[in-house]
């Protein structure tokens, strides 16, 4: 049995890059982008108003007001996408809408609602005395040319393709997803709405483990539930290590009479890194490689096998994919968390923040096979060993579950 510790250093020796491809930005949300976007032009591009009105001379409108109009002579306009080539002198102007390019000669626009308006196509009265710049959005005032606007490593979410879209980004480069294998094993297995018989249980950590390998980014190429059979066992298993970056699998790694799945890896060549960490839960975590896919079998019991997912492979994807990592972070415990003599403890918890403080409690049930600790939380707490429980005020780490914030 191996620390927590040591076994993530020897993952990390293992892990490798997933190599990287162009998308279209529609297909993009989620991946993980694998260069810096940079602004090839500033932003805003050009001037251009704010508001649908008349591009003017400040000077021209000096001392206007309602009761004092000072009419000028419209010489065009210029529209959104329609920009005026027009040159404004003394005494004239042009009308101006939202997003159109500021004309030569003009800096300041005067709202429409402050002018008699455009139905006189020959001049204005303008009703408001303007100041320079009113109304203009200018030119690089949000953005530089140059500039990096998303570093590489970013998960693509709506704001960077809005952002990627408005600098003329048509196509990404981001990380392959990961194809990943997951089965799960156990001659109790039932899927969902099938009749059962007794002692027989419902699968359901295929199910958790699907949707985290999606949530993760990944795809899963291969996934089926087995019967405690080597063969049907070696079959599946050496398909997916021809064609899988990740083999993830659960149950039938411990010491049970009809855990085979060790011995299949075994027999078809897996280098195996450890089998057992010190952790509860989880004891029996299997890690090896083939010749280019990482193997992780995973234990049996519901929360072991998704707090393993969320300990284990997670970050382990995050890494494949160059994604920039979550870190952990302290929090004070309100209740008694369960902290183990020798092995690393977790449990899923709930953190919150009440009165600027960080605050967390472990979930109420703690055997890992009782999934429904897994619901109403928002994190994974993990306290190193100690001789001692951990108490109210003490405080622990916490890995906040990726698609949850804190409630
Ligand atoms: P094992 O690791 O195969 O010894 O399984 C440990 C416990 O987890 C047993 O009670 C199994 O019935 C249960 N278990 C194994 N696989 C699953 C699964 N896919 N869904 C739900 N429970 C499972
Ligand atoms: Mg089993």
């Amino acid at each position: 049995m191996i620390s927590v510790k040591e076994a993530k250093s020897i993952i990390r020796r293992k892990i490798f890059s997933l190599d990287a491809e162009a998308v279209q930005l529609n297909n993009a949300i989620d991946r993980i982008l694998l260069e810096d976007i940079v602004a090839n032009f500033p932003s805003p591009r050009f001037n251009n108003s704010a508001m649908d009105g008349f591009a003017v001379r400040s000077s021209d409108t000096i001392g206007a007001s309602k009761n004092n109009t000072i009419t000028l002579k419209n010489i065009g306009i210029s529209s959104a996408g329609s920009p005026s080539q027009q040159k404004l002198n003394q005494g004239e102007c042009i009308q101006c809408m939202t997003g159109a390019k500021i004309p030569a000669g003009s800096d300041a626009v005067v709202m429409v609602e402050h002018t008699s308006g455009f139905s006189d196509n020959s001049t204005v009265k303008i009703m408001i005395e303007t100041q320079p710049d009113m109304h203009i959005r200018k030119k690089g005032e949000e953005i530089q040319k140059g500039d990096i606007l998303i570093s590489k490593g970013t998960r693509i979410t709506p704001s960077e393709i809005g952002i990627c879209a408005t600098f003329g980004y048509g196509q990404l480069k981001v990380s392959k997803k990961p194809k990943i294998a997951i089965f799960g094993t156990g001659n109790e297995l039932v899927e969902p709405g099938k009749d059962i018989k007794e002692g027989e249980i419902y699968n359901s950590n295929l199910y958790v483990l699907s949707d985290l390998v999606a949530k993760a980014g990944g795809s899963v190429v291969m996934k089926d539930v087995l019967k405690d059979n080597k063969e049907h066992l070696n079959l599946f298993l050496s398909e997916a290590m021809r064609s899988c970056d990740l083999v993830i699998s659960s149950g039938g790694v411990s010491m049970g009479r009809f855990d085979y799945v060790r011995d299949v890896f075994l027999d078809l060549g897996v280098e195996e890194h450890f089998w057992k960490v010190a952790q509860k839960p989880g004891r029996p975590l299997f890690f090896g490689t083939g010749d280019k896919t990482l193997i992780f079998g995973l234990p049996g019991n519901p929360v072991s096998s998704y707090i393993g997912f969320m300990v284990w492979v997670w970050p382990v994807l995050n890494e494949m994919m160059g994604s920039i990592r979550i870190k952990s972070f302290k929090a004070e415990l309100t209740e008694p968390f369960p902290s183990e003599k020798i092995k690393y403890r977790y449990l899923f918890g709930k953190a919150w923040v009440e009165d600027g403080k960080v605050l967390c409690k472990p979930s109420k049930k703690i055997g890992s096979h009782m999934l429904t600790s897994s619901l109403n939380v928002n994190c994974v707490l993990g306290s190193e060993p100690s001789d001692r429980q951990l108490n109210p005020g003490d405080s622990i780490d916490v890995n906040l579950l990726p698609w949850e914030t804190m409630k």
